[in-house]
C-alpha cells in the first residue's frame, strides 16, 4: 500500500496510523486546523492530534453542532472547520499527546491505547489555559471557573441556575456573562476583582488599539449589557463558605447566599508540552505574568522543527491563532522543500498584514486585564489543590530558602499529583515570586516532564504491540 493509499484509508476511518508523516499538528483549534489546511495546500502529509471529540478548541467548541451559524464567531468556526475537514489531513479526535522526543518521534493515547508516529516538523498549537484564582474555600464543590462554565455551555446548552455568581476579572468572564444571559441564564451578580485604574493603564495603547476597534467596541457592549441586568460589586476580598458545599460568599467581608460561584482571572499560554521539550526556550510576559515560547516571526522555536502556532505561543485571540497557524504552516512548506522562500514570503505577507490587525489591541487589554495579585492571597488558601497546599506553605518554604517552583514541590509537594502543575503552576509561581519580592521571569517555573498528561500502563502495553 503507498502512503497515499494509506493515507485515504485513515481518513475513511480504518485509522491505520503511517509510521511517518511530514507534519504534525497538536490541537484543532483555530490555529491548528488553519495550519493543517494549508499544509495539505502545498502538499504536505498532516496529521492532526486533539483530545476532544471534535474540532474548533476552546472559541469554536462544537461548532459544528450550531449548524447553521448564527454568529460571526461561530461564522469563522464553521468556516475554518469545513477547510479542514474537507483538506485531506488526517484528523485523530480524542487523541491525547504526552511526548515528544527530540527525532520527532510524538507519541499519544488513544481509546485506551498508547501510538507514536515519526513527524518531520511540528506545529504546536495547545492554546490557553485559564489561569487559576485561588480564594478561601474555592476548592467547595458548587465553586469552578468560568471556563468550565462556558465549555459546559457550549458543548450541552447548560445554563447556570439558582444563586450564580462570577468572579474575578478578564474579558472572558464578561463574555460567558453575556453567553449565559443570552441562553436565558440568571446570575444573581458579579464580583469584580479587577484592579482600580484599568483604562488609565490602557490609554496610551488606545490609538494602536484602534487599529481594530471592533474589539474595544465589542467589549463595551459586553460591558453595558451585563451591567443593565446584573449588579456588579468593585470588591478587593472574596471567600466562599459553606457546610459541604458553597452556600454563601463573602464579598470584602458582606455575606451573600450563593449555589454557584464561577471564578476566572484571564487566560495563559498553554506552555505544559513546550516546557517539556529540552531546548525549547521561554520567556516572561511582565505584564500578563506569565511563560510563553521563545519564537521567532514563523513560529519557530529554539529546537529545529518545533513550531508553535496560536495562543499557546501568546495569547492573540482566534483570528489571530488562525493566521499565525497558517503562516507556520508556509514556514514548514518552505523547510520541508514544498514552496520555495520567495512562495513563502509572497503568501505570508498579507497574512502578516492582517495578523498585525488582529493583534493590535493586546496591550491594551492586557493592561486593562491585569492578573490579580498573588501578594493577596490569604495563607490558609489551597493553591495546589490535588497536594491540598497553602499558599502560606509555599510562603514558608520560601522563608526557609526555596527560589524557584521546583525546589519548592521537593518542600510542600506542591505540583506533584495528578495534574503535575498544570492548574496551580501561575498561581504557586507567582506566591514564591511576591514572597521573594521578585519579578516572576526571576523565579523558575515548574519543570514538565514527559509524559505530560496521565498515561495507564495498559495504554504504553500497546505500544509494544
Ligand atoms: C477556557 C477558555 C475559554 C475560552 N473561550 C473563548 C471564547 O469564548 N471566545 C474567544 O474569543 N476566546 C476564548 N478563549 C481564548 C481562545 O482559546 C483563543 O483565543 C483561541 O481558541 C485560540 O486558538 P488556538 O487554536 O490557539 O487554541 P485552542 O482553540 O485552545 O485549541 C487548542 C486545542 O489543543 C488541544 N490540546 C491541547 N493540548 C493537547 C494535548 N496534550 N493533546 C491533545 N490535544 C491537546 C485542545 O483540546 C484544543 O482543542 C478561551 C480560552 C480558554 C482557556
Amino acid at each position: 500500500m503507498s502512503v497515499a493509499d494509506e493515507w485515504t484509508a485513515a481518513k475513511d476511518g480504518a485509522a491505520p496510523v503511517a509510521e511517518k508523516v511530514d507534519l504534525l499538528v497538536l490541537g484543532a483549534g483555530p490555529a491548528g486546523m488553519a495550519a493543517a489546511t494549508e499544509a495539505r495546500a502545498h502538499g504536505m502529509s498532516v496529521l492532526v492530534l486533539d483530545e476532544n471529540a471534535a474540532p474548533g478548541g476552546q472559541v469554536h467548541r462544537a461548532v459544528e453542532a450550531r449548524l447553521p451559524a448564527k454568529d460571526d464567531q461561530d461564522k469563522d468556526g464553521a468556516k475554518l472547520a469545513a477547510a479542514f475537514r474537507a483538506s485531506g489531513a488526517q484528523y485523530r479526535p480524542g487523541a491525547t499527546l504526552w511526548a515528544v522526543e527530540p527525532e520527532g518521534k510524538v507519541f499519544w493515547s488513544e481509546a485506551g491505547a498508547a501510538r507514536s508516529v515519526r513527524a518531520e516538523r511540528l506545529i504546536l498549537c495547545a492554546g490557553a489555559t485559564e489561569r487559576p484564582l485561588p480564594i478561601p474555600g474555592w476548592t467547595l464543590p458548587g465553586v469552578m471557573s468560568v471556563g468550565a462554565a462556558q465549555i459546559a455551555l457550549k458543548t450541552s446548552g447548560l445554563v447556570p441556575e439558582g444563586a450564580v455568581w462570577l468572579a474575578g476579572q478578564g474579558p472572558l468572564l464578561w463574555l460567558y456573562a453575556v453567553q449565559a444571559l443570552a441562553k436565558g441564564g440568571r446570575i444573581a451578580g458579579i464580583v469584580d476583582l479587577s484592579p482600580p485604574g484599568g483604562l488609565r493603564r490602557a490609554q496610551p495603547h488606545l490609538l494602536r488599539a484602534l487599529k481594530a476597534p471592533e474589539y474595544l467596541w465589542r467589549g463595551l457592549v459586553w460591558q453595558r449589557q451585563v451591567k443593565r441586568a446584573v449588579q456588579v460589586i468593585p470588591a478587593r476580598d472574596l471567600r466562599a463558605e459553606g457546610e459541604g458545599r458553597l452556600a454563601r460568599i463573602l464579598v470584602d467581608g458582606v455575606a451573600h447566599p450563593a449555589d454557584l460561584l464561577l471564578l476566572h482571572d484571564g487566560v495563559v499560554p498553554n506552555t505544559q508540552v513546550t516546557r517539556a521539550i529540552a531546548g525549547l526556550t521561554h520567556g516572561w510576559d511582565p505584564v500578563q505574568r506569565c511563560w510563553r515560547p521563545g519564537l521567532d516571526l514563523w513560529g519557530n522555536t529554539a529546537v529545529p522543527g518545533v513550531m508553535v502556532a496560536g495562543d499557546s505561543g501568546g495569547i492573540g485571540g482566534a483570528r489571530a491563532a488562525a493566521l499565525s497557524g497558517r503562516i507556520a504552516a508556509l514556514e514548514a512548506g518552505r523547510a520541508l522543500g514544498r514552496i520555495t522562500t520567495d512562495e513563502r514570503d509572497g503568501r505570508a505577507g498579507p497574512l502578516r498584514l492582517l495578523r498585525d490587525r488582529q493583534l493590535a489591541p493586546r496591550l491594551f487589554l492586557d493592561a486593562m486585564f491585569p492578573p490579580l495579585p498573588e501578594a493577596a492571597i490569604p495563607d490558609e488558601t489551597v493553591l495546589c489543590r490535588c497536594e491540598e497546599v497553602t499558599a502560606g506553605r509555599v510562603r514558608q518554604a520560601v522563608a526557609l530558602g526555596c527560589l524557584g517552583a521546583n525546589q519548592t514541590k521537593a518542600f510542600t509537594r506542591a505540583g506533584m499529583g495528578p495534574c503535575q502543575g498544570r492548574i496551580c503552576g501561575p498561581a504557586v509561581h507567582g506566591v514564591i515570586a511576591a514572597a521573594r519580592g521578585v519579578q516572576g521571569g526571576e523565579v523558575d517555573p515548574f519543570r514538565t516532564r514527559f509524559p505530560t498528561k496521565p498515561l495507564t500502563l495498559g495504554e504504553l502495553a500497546a505500544l509494544a504491540g
